[in-house]
């Protein structure tokens, strides 16, 4: 076994973790006292099951998730929802302080109080695995818990699990969803943390999920209710290979080695079709071109940036439901072949895609789309644009001074984030030509003797 633990932290984590679980759980036939409920694909959905899900006495599958945070409201909601019962009692751990969009507090203050209480029981479900792959975390990354004590849990699991993999669905703010002003500062604080202590990370990025409601699927007022839809039909394509046999990127190492050239561009742009809003009775019903058209489309990714202002270094696409692979394989090669400007020639068969027989629930077919473009630096741009506005002035700052923060700690976030822009840059501009020597502008180039 090649366990997966799910860990989910503050209001956005938990929110859009518990809906994966309901998603997954449905996928998998475990209804929400986690017995087994399963259909005509019983194999397909048991034989992986314990990659997400511990087996309980009598049967029972256990979701192997932890759920933080520092305040009760959120995980009381959980508690009493649809799939409340079905976690572990001991694994909720939660605060009463809240940390009031201030990542200073998640990370420094009110969250190191907790944090030794999440470690226990995460150590607690390790022990349990036969042999753990690593862990995901879901969480937001402009407020103050999953954002401030999310990375900090990622930063103590990278030290006492350094051979485990870190995949994380990070959900980026948008000032067309959230009217804190405080949350470049945290999302930036939280790159900062995520280049250095993540192995893979899934961007949802709020801006496209609201564009995709507002433009694609005419909501005039998106809630969190129908951003999550989209998220939740994401997470499920993305994962799709990792829970069910015989996928490519069949663990979470195997997709870092597909996707990651180069080890601090491990932010993913994804993608998915048909996109469907939330209790949308019609069947979409689409062919494998259709599938194909759209999930490459920029108007389908999940992050607001535009993928041919970049190129693609890789990518890899997941297709679900009864279709011919040969036609898929044929797609596939065609978009690439029809755009090859926009996939870097340094990188042979850089797009790779499987085919898992099991559609998501309410469609005939789907596809689910991975991308590491160099265009995503669009969205770092964004963020760090309305960071320094604010941070030029040091507005809001006593916020976080006052929590025992340095302003060291803005700056190096802010040239971070910068530098992985340039870095992202200077890959869009590689051609083969350079063979691979990127001199220094300074011409500090190092010299090896034989
Ligand atoms: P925390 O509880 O301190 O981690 O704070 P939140 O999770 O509420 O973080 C605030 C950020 O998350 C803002 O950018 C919100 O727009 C976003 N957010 C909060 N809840 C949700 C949600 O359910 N879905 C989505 N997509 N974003 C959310």
């Amino acid at each position: 076994m090649r366990e997966i633990l799910h860990i989910q932290g503050g209001q956005c984590g938990n929110q859009i973790g518990s809906k994966f679980w309901e998603v997954i759980c449905d996928e998998h036939g475990v209804d929400p006292t986690g017995r087994y409920r399963g259909d005509a694909n019983s194999d397909l959905q048991l034989e992986r099951i314990n990659v997400y899900y511990n087996e309980a006495s009598g049967g029972r599958y256990v979701p192997r998730a932890v759920l933080m945070d520092l305040e009760p409201g959120t995980m009381d909601s959980i508690r009493s929802g649809p799939f409340g019962q079905i976690f572990r009692p001991d694994n909720f751990v939660f605060g009463q302080s809240g940390a009031g969009n201030n990542w200073a507090k998640g990370h420094y203050t009110e969250g190191a109080e907790l944090i030794d209480s999440v470690l226990d029981v995460v150590r607690k479900e390790a022990e349990n695995c036969d042999c753990l792959q690593g862990f995901q975390v879901c969480h937001s990354l402009g407020g103050g818990t999953g954002s401030g004590m999310g990375t900090l849990l990622i930063s103590k699991i990278r030290e006492e699990y350094p051979d485990r993999m870190m995949l994380t669905f990070s959900v980026f703010p948008s000032p067309k969803v959230s009217d804190t002003v405080v949350e470049p500062y945290n999302a930036t604080l939280s790159v900062h943390q995520l280049v250095e202590n993540a192995d893979e990370c899934m961007v949802l990025d709020n801006e496209a999920l609201y564009d995709i409601c507002f433009r694609t699927l005419k909501l005039s007022t998106p809630s969190f209710g129908d951003l999550n839809h989209l998220i939740s039909a994401t997470m499920s394509g993305v994962t799709c290979c990792l829970r069910f046999p015989g996928q490519l990127n069949s663990d979470l190492r195997k997709l870092a080695v597909n996707l990651i050239p180069f080890p601090r561009l491990h932010f993913f742009m994804v993608g998915f079709a048909p996109l469907t809003s939330r209790g949308s009775q019609q069947y979409i019903s689409l062919t494998v071109p259709e599938l194909t058209q759209q999930m490459w489309d920029a108007k389908n990714m999940m992050c607001a940036a535009d993928p041919r202002h970049g190129r693609y270094l890789t990518a890899s696409a997941m297709f679900r439901g009864k279709m011919s692979t040969k036609e898929v394989d044929e797609q596939m090669i065609n978009v690439q072949n029809k755009n090859s400007s926009y996939f870097v020639e340094w990188i042979p068969h850089n797009v790779k895609s499987s085919v898992c027989d099991i559609p998501p629930r309410g469609l005939k077919m789907a596809s689910t789309f991975v991308g590491n473009s160099t265009s995503i630096q669009e969205m770092f741009r964004r963020v760090s644009e309305q960071f320094t506005a604010m941070f030029r002035r040091k507005a809001f700052l006593h916020w976080y001074t006052g929590e025992g923060m340095d302003e060291m700690e803005f700056t190096e976030a802010e040239s971070n984030m910068n530098d992985l822009v340039a870095e992202y840059q200077q890959y869009q501009d590689a051609t083969v030509e350079d063979d691979g020597e990127y001199e220094e502008e300074d011409g500090a180039e190092e010299n090896y003797e034989d």
